[in-house]
């Protein structure tokens, strides 16, 4: 198996994060490269650069006027003279809105939606090249590879069609989901992250031909809060076709296994002709946002699981923050996964 990353998606490094209130470190570092890098060569997998696709691909599952933001909003942020450099807007629409505003501020507001998502003038090429990791990972795999591993930094679930959130700016499996369509009927995304796949969920919502299901910490105790929930199933022609499987927060493996027995079925009886795998470790026990109790024998075990599916797999990286074991449970998943 290939692992894809580009160094350009290390540019991106906003410090500034609020949880609780408080101003602090944001958990989403470079750093996490450097030791999701060792996983992947005790792994033994061999890393590749990503080759650039057309902004087609992004506007697929992205609105123009969101891509436009992300690419040039930072510089008409700087022409404010009070701005701070990392992009963060302090007022959101909470009801629906009606008007799209010309402000910088405003236009922030709208498209990002919580404060661990700043934009630096370094984002645009660094989510540009996260998706293009993605694609790589994803042509691989439509050229017959069985499966590829995007290592997708920033990572991609949370972010909607036109909403940045939750360190997520581009949706990188959904990106890739709607790249396999060209040769597979049905594809569907599995995501083990310990948060909810919200934005991944929003962008497939209304439709039947990619089956979204996501295994996570309860959204009634942790983010996103609002999504998640096992009664969100899917609207319209999609019904039915978006699965929520919340377990406790802090569950540990048993718990996540079961459900992971619950999703690999829903998946199985779907018939997908490939699967995308939006692979999150910070359900880990020791990892900082504290949602999991999964130990890393646990992570091999559950991509045995997955690989028993037998199908064409697009893995990209999710979350998973800076614990020493961090990379020791991407090379256990690896492994695992591999060894089918
Ligand atoms: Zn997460």
């Amino acid at each position: 198996m290939k692992c894809i990353f580009g160094e350009a998606q290390n540019a991106h490094a906003p410090v500034r994060y609020m949880r609780y209130g408080r101003i602090g470190e944001i958990p989403e570092t470079p750093e996490r490269v450097t030791r999701l890098l060792d996983g992947v060569s005790r792994a033994g997998l061999e890393i590749a650069a990503p080759r650039a696709f057309p902004l087609q691909h992004l506007a697929a599952v992205h609105s123009q006027r969101y891509l436009d933001f992300l690419e040039h909003g930072h510089a008409q942020w700087m022409k404010v003279p009070e701005a701070y450099p990392e992009m963060m807007p302090s007022i959101r629409p909470l009801e629906r809105p009606a008007g799209y505003p010309d402000n910088i501020l405003g236009r922030a507001g709208w498209h990002i939606m919580d404060f661990s998502s700043a934009i630096t003038a370094e984002t645009w090429e660094s989510v540009r090249t996260s998706a293009f990791s993605a694609l790589t990972a994803a042509e691989l795999v439509l050229n017959g590879e069985h499966a590829a591993y995007a290592l997708c930094r920033p990572p991609g679930h949370h972010a909607y069609p036109e909403r940045a959130g939750g360190f997520c700016y581009l949706n990188n499996a959904a990106i890739v989901a709607q790249h396999l369509r060209q040769k597979h009927a049905r594809v569907a995304i599995l995501d083990i992250d310990v948060h909810h796949g919200n934005g991944t969920q929003e962008i497939f919502y209304a439709r039947p031909d990619v089956l979204t299901v996501s295994i996570h910490g309860d959204p009634a105790h942790y983010y996103p809060f609002f999504y998640g929930y096992g009664e969100q199933r899917g609207s319209g022609d999609g019904e039915g076709f978006n699965l929520n499987l919340p377990v406790l927060v802090k569950s540990k493996d048993d718990v996540w296994q079961q459900a992971l027995g619950t999703a690999l079925q829903r998946v199985a009886d779907f018939a997908p002709g490939a699967l995308v795998l939006a692979l999150g470790l910070d359900a880990h026990e020791a990892d900082p946002l504290a949602g999991g109790a999964v130990t890393t024998e646990g992570f091999t075990q559950m991509a045995r699981m997955i690989a028993g599916l037998k199908l064409p797999t697009v893995i990209t990286q999710e979350g998973g923050y800076l614990t020493p074991q961090l990379g020791g449970n991407l090379a256990a998943f690896l492994s695992g996964f591999q060894q089918r």
